[in-house]
């Protein structure tokens, strides 16, 4: 167990490192984190900033040097830079989970191979089995193996002319194609699980399923917990806790679910970490996935995931700065909304500055409570 008082070293420096440090502050630990940025979000709560790329070996050594434990916020660390801080303190969610997942690929294939529902896909590595890939799939989406986020890294192919031109347009590099599926909801599950304390595998902990709106790929809102039947709960939850035990997870990891409308339930994508569609929790239930992440890391008993209240959030892109400062205090007039703000200091469009949160009787009424706050934001 690593007792607070300790210091506890995050691979990344952005708002879900800021929020993470928070948590670990408020249990009592020491926060360092790298990150390219020496200003980063994460910066306000850290006692060291190690400012590097995530594929600088030797920096990833130096912040090792002087922690108890190292979790991460991003998953596109370099292997050298994963390996550096793994042969000095434990690395949690560990190397070989990370190695799956920061591929889209090797992701997916791992999916596959172990028997979780996915779509169809195809792995493509040049041009003509791009075109093939739509040839075989139809309406489909072009995500590039690596780097891609909100969105990004994506293109939308619906002829053969456009497989090819989404080839050249994310730069000719490997691709993960999918087919477009009917989606009719997506939803999301967190699961914490400690480090291995004896014998026995720890049991997996499982937060309510999040309901999720994305537009133009980047999460607009989302909903604790999920209005969704028992069964596809159920159903949700055993293939999280499945793949969080298959992968060795130790700490978070994140599960993007899509619900079609043939009522089939198939993964999208996984995150070893906080995920935006679970900031909601620090509302909605007994523990923050922040705080779920430093009890886990630190091998202390995971808090109850319980639901205490509904709770949405709206995510705050830079495009509401355009104009300059939005008008955080109509906002604020909103019954039970909270403002949660990142300390980004340059508001790009498509940029996620921040987050309004509010609880509520219901899921609708939280949610109708953060729109209502964001549409003051710009009257
Ligand atoms: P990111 O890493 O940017 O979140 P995702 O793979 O989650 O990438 O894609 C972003 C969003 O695009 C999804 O939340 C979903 O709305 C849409 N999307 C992704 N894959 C598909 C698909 N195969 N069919 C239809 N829509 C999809
Ligand atoms: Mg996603």
């Amino acid at each position: 167990m690593i007792e607070p008082g300790a210091t506890i070293g995050i691979l990344g420096g952005g708002q879900l490192g800021r929020m993470t440090g928070f948590a670990a502050r408020s249990l009592g630990y020491d926060v360092h984190v790298l990150d390219p940025d020496p200003n980063c979000p994460a910066s306000a709560i850290a006692s060291r900033v190690v400012a590097a790329r995530f594929d600088d070996a030797g920096a990833a050594a130096s912040l090792a040097e002087r922690c108890a434990v190292v979790t991460l916020e991003i998953e596109q660390i370099g292997a050298a830079a994963l390996r550096a801080v793994a042969d000095r303190v434990p690395l949690r969610p560990g190397a070989s989970a990370v190695y799956v997942i920061q591929d889209r690929i090797r992701q997916k294939e791992w999916l596959r191979d172990n028997a979780f529902p996915v779509g169809p896909f195809r792995a493509v590595a040049s041009r003509d089995e791009a075109v093939a890939a739509f040839t075989s799939l139809g309406r489909c989406i072009f995500k590039s193996a690596h780097g891609g986020y909100d969105g990004r890294g994506q293109v939308r192919v619906d002829s053969e002319s456009g497989a090819a031109a989404a080839w050249e347009a994310l730069g000719a590099v490997p691709c993960l194609v999918e087919q477009f599926l009917d989606i009719e909801v997506e939803i999301s599950m967190q699961v914490a699980r400690r480090a291995a304390v004896g014998p026995n595998a720890p049991a997996p902990v499982v937060f309510p399923p999040a309901l999720n709106f994305h537009t133009a790929g980047i999460l607009d809102w989302s909903v604790l917990p999920a209005p969704v039947s028992s069964v596809i709960v159920r159903r949700a939850t055993d293939v999280a806790s499945g793949i969080a035990t298959g992968l060795g997870i130790e700490g978070l990891l994140a599960v993007e679910l899509f619900i079609l409308r043939d009522g089939s339930l198939l993964v999208n994508e996984l995150a070893p970490r906080p995920h935006n569609t679970f900031h909601a929790t620090e509302r909605a239930c007994a523990t923050s996935q922040f705080e779920q992440l430093v009890r886990a890391v630190c091998g202390l008993p995971l808090g109850s995931p319980d639901l205490l209240r509904p709770s949405a959030i709206a995510n705050l892109l830079g495009d509401l700065w355009t104009d300059g400062a939005p008008d955080f205090a109509a906002a604020l007039e909103v019954p039970s909304v909270r403002l949660h703000l990142y300390g980004k200091a340059a508001a790009r469009p498509g940029r996620k500055m921040g987050h309004l949160s509010a609880v509520g009787a219901s899921g609708d009424e939280a949610l109708e409570r953060v729109l209502s706050g964001r549409r003051a934001l710009r009257p």
